[in-house]
């Protein structure tokens, strides 16, 4: 375990953001964390960051405190019914390789969210979702250790409060606990969700008469890879914007002025509205000032071609936010986590 002084971040975030960290230690289990978390300097920080992946992170400046890396690793089936797999994951596996390892051994129910980008522990901080399905479906229980009281707590799915995009973590105890295992309920016989954007087409597109958890993982994955821009090559943190929910009247009295506008319904009550659609009408996609940018292939996405800082994709996210608040009177929510 060591820790390290003013070492720079532009690696370890997708944005690629150049700034940084005046402590930065990583962890490869519980004891080394509260290792780093009885040393002097992490103790005395200020604040406190647990970094996964770092692909949900927008760093706006310099971060005066201790970057926390988890890298907890190992995957393990926990414990197995007639029906289902309970499979622990440590919070520092790469999403993807544990949705890989899971397709292997032919455990169902993750294979829609492949290719997310980020780490296991990070996982279930917004209920990440993808292609008709989100984490909450086959997630059983993490362990989660307390910063300042110094004690693991197990939270059920309950516990965890999941949301669109949304869960405990990121409001009643953010920044407290740092999410070091994600145990898994998968099923054993697959039921595929084909149903949602083109996976169908996609599939059909590659031939596919037999469904099974790889061909479904592959069309996911070349559905993606199409459509999102790869961060090794152009930084960026995935969709920026959640898709803002509205209810049904507002809903009903933007689609009279607006008669294309999109929307899904969500519950009775309330309408979930196509955040890309309202900021290509605002004519962002493809917009560009310097190095800061919005996807030319999906509007969601704001894009770093190199030398952007945090602060100039801030503002451009600001100023997104205004204009469709300006023309259709709703206001965006940013799902990227703001540093
Ligand atoms: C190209 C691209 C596509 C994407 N597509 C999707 C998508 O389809 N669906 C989706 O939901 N997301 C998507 N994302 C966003 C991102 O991949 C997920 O949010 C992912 O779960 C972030 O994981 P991470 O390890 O990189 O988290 P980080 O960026 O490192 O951290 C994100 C937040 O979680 C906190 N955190 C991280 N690890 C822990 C931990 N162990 N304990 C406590 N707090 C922690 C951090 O402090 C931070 O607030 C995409 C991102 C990119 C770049």
């Amino acid at each position: 375990m060591q820790i390290r002084e003013n070492i720079s971040l532009k690696s370890y975030n997708s944005f690629g953001i150049d700034i940084q960290a005046k402590y930065f230690g990583a962890f490869q289990n519980v004891a080394e964390l509260e290792d780093l978390l009885r040393s002097n300097d992490i103790q005395t920080s200020r604040t406190h960051l647990i970094l996964g992946g770092g692909s949900n992170v927008l760093f706006t400046k310099n971060f005066d405190g201790a970057v926390l890396k988890n890298d907890i690793n190992g995957i393990e089936v926990v414990k197995e019914d007639e029906d289902y797999v309970y499979i622990k994951a440590g919070g520092g596996e790469n999403w993807h390789s544990f949705v890989m390892h899971c397709i292997e051994k032919g455990f169902a129910g993750v294979e829609n969210l492949s290719l997310i980008p980020g780490n296991a522990g990070a996982s279930p901080m917004q209920n990440i979702g993808a292609y008709g399905v989100e984490i909450k479906d086959v997630f059983h229980e993490l362990e989660a250790f307390h910063i300042r009281d110094k004690y693991l707590r197990t939270f059920s799915a309950e516990d965890c409060a999941f949301g669109y995009r949304e869960s405990v973590f990121k409001s009643r105890y953010k920044n407290q606990f740092v999410i070091c295992n994600v145990t898994f309920r998968l099923n054993k016989q697959p039921k595929y969700n084909t149903s949602y954007g083109a996976i169908q087409q996609e599939l059909d597109r590659l031939g596919v008469k037999e469904l099974s958890l790889r061909t479904v993982s592959q069309a996911v994955a070349n559905i993606r890879s199409s459509k999102l821009p790869d961060p090794k090559i152009l930084g960026n943190a995935g969709s920026f914007f959640k898709n803002p929910q509205i209810g049904v009247q507002q809903f009903e009295e933007l689609k009279q002025k607006f008669p294309s506008v999109v929307g899904f319904p969500v519950g009775a009550d309330s309408i979930k509205v196509a955040a890309g659609w309202l900021i290509e009408q605002c004519e962002w996609k493809g917009y560009r000032n310097g190095d800061a940018g919005c996807y030319e292939k999906q509007a969601l996405v704001l894009v770093n071609y190199g030398n952007a800082t945090g602060k100039e994709i801030l503002e451009l996210s600001e100023q997104i936010i205004q204009s469709i608040n300006k023309k259709f009177g709703v206001l965006l929510e940013r799902e990227v986590n703001i540093i």
